[in-house]
């Protein structure tokens, strides 16, 4: 079965007849999926009635595609495919760190766009059997307690290791940068630097290897940040 079947996918683009043809082959590959033509209505939308991903316009009339997905990374994690007029944008909006998934250029093939679509659902299905199953991770993390467990055993964890991994077990194998990390450290706003992040991830990943042997679901993208990503 498609990983794309009985999905639904909401397109987020002002230009009708390309909204259309997307729609189509998203749809003969067995998605549902909704359109919406205004920036504005966007935002209620995903608030209502979150679909399985996203494809974003990034020039839109009203609210643009930058705002929507820096709000929607407020109150959700759902899967983002930014779609930009030019390929310069890209790294510019990488640089920004809107959260986005996946970023597509027009003009694209329709079939290139259905491609990601799938590959991306595959893998937020697989974050989402990490994350939500200690089962299967063996990562177990007791928010009113601030107690973590990694295979049974007890992590013992610091508040502020804890935030951390918190953070990056949220989102299996999307890499956080050390800034996003940062913002999860301290509620107070302390001054700290990101060697700050690197010497907690440290001890974090120092803990797990002392629960077990071997074990190192934290792993550093040099130059980017870090991910959580167990073997499952
Ligand atoms: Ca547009």
């Amino acid at each position: 079965m498609s990983q794309i079947q009985g999905k639904r996918v909401l397109i987020v683009e002002d230009e009708p007849k390309l909204a259309a043809v997307l729609r189509d082959y998203l749809v003969a590959d067995g998605a549902n999926v909704d359109l919406i033509g205004h920036g504005d209505d966007a935002l209620p939308a995903l608030r209502l009635n979150p679909p399985d991903l996203v494809l974003l316009d990034l020039m839109l009339p009203g609210t643009d595609g930058l705002t929507i997905c820096k709000e929607l990374r407020q109150f959700s994690t759902l899967p983002v495919i930014m779609i930009t007029a030019r390929v310069e944008e890209i790294d510019r909006l990488l640089g920004l760190e809107l959260g986005a998934d996946d970023y597509i250029c027009k003009p694209f093939s329709p079939r290139e766009v259905v491609a990601r679509v799938r590959a991306l659902l595959r893998r937020s299905h697989d974050w989402q059997r990490a994350a939500g199953s200690s089962a299967q991770t063996g990562l177990d993390l007791d928010e009113d307690r601030y107690e973590a467990h990694w295979r049974g055993r007890r992590l013992d964890l610091t508040p502020v290791e804890f935030r951390l991994l918190k953070a990056l077990a949220h989102r299996p194998g999307h890499v956080m940068s050390r800034a996003q990390l940062l913002e999860q450290l301290y509620v107070d706003h302390r001054v700290v630097s990101d060697r700050t992040v690197d010497s907690h991830i440290k001890n974090v990943r120092r803990k797990f290897e002392e629960t077990e042997a071997g074990s190192d679901p934290i792993k550093s993208i040099y130059g980017v940040g870090y991910k959580y990503e167990p073997e499952l």
